[in-house]
């Protein structure tokens, strides 16, 4: 059984969410409804293997640091979606009808197959979100993502941990460039589907060894390093779904066996007290904090 999980977990996972999602879009099934489903099955699956068979007993769910991923579940991404939706989405989709009359054709290729739109669905917004990623790590918005960072365990639900704050930047930016250029609802909901499936893997306290995978794939060991305390590890592997971007703009980085990542996850920092409200009041205290550690 361990075996089967350590190979055949993550691209099963990742192949049955990809054309489940195409093949209930192609049968007329709302693209909303699609992606709550995904979210409804994947994550009892993540959550029940992980109770099964976790890889490390430290990084098991612990019921305080659970609630509050449990809150930003809920709260921290929902929220800030459902406005960015009444907004920006309005707006790119005028600006887009705006852009497709000026030029005189469409910008997405709607003719394409489901399966077509959905790969360029997801390298674009990949595209997008390594460079938000890549700011969020080497600018001074970083205590905003640092909430993400902040735990010193992997488990499924840290993919969920993000300040809201942060939520508008991440989703805006990288669904706003597909909604600017016409992309479909059905090819968008495809896209979420898969990035929601890698990122609950990529955060997975489960052994999964992805070989080649692993050329395209931004899969949980390069992942692992993304959540180093290490330095030279931490700003490293930025891509959600695919790992080619990294690859091309300098920043992908291989795991080193000899350095195991089982006590080098969390913020080098400093220490953050796990609950919803010290998240949101992070980037706030973030200054005072450090000035406290200097002390
Ligand atoms: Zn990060």
């Amino acid at each position: 059984m361990e075996a089967i999980v350590r190979y055949g977990f993550y691209p099963f996972v990742l192949f049955a969410a990809a054309t489940g999602a195409v093949l209930a879009l192609q049968s007329g099934t709302p693209p909303t409804l699609v992606v709550a489903a995904a979210s409804g099955i994947l994550i009892p699956v993540c959550l029940t293997m992980e109770l099964v068979l976790p890889e490390t007993p430290r990084w098991r769910l612990q019921r305080g640091e659970a609630f509050a991923d449990l809150l930003h579940m809920l709260l921290s991404s929902p929220i800030p979606m459902a406005i960015l939706q009444a907004t920006l989405f309005v707006a790119a989709v005028a600006a887009s009808g705006a852009i497709s009359r000026a030029v005189g054709f469409g910008l997405w290729p709607t003719d394409w197959p489901l399966a077509a739109q959905s790969l360029l669905a997801i390298a674009l917004a990949e595209l997008a979100n390594y460079w938000i990623h890549r700011g969020l790590h080497e600018s001074r918005l970083w205590p905003l993502h640092a909430v993400h960072h902040c735990s010193r365990r992997m488990y499924f639900l840290i993919s969920m941990r993000k300040h809201p704050l942060q939520s508008f930047l991440t989703y805006g930016g990288r669904l706003s460039l597909l909604w600017l250029l016409g992309a479909t609802p059905e090819s968008i909901a495809v896209y979420t589907v898969f990035v929601t499936a890698n990122s609950l893997l990529q955060h997975a306290n489960l052994r999964m060894e992805t070989g080649p995978l692993g050329w395209v794939l931004a899969t949980p060991e390069l992942h692992r390093l993304h959540h180093s305390r290490r330095p030279d590890e931490l700003d490293t592997n930025y891509g959600d779904s695919l790992i080619v971007w990294d690859r091309l703009f300098g920043s992908y980085r291989a795991p080193d066996p000899a350095r195991p990542m089982h006590d080098a996850i969390g913020l080098p920092e400093i220490e953050v007290p796990q609950t919803y409200l010290c998240h949101l009041k992070l980037p706030f205290v973030w200054k005072r904090l450090h000035e406290a550690r200097g002390r």
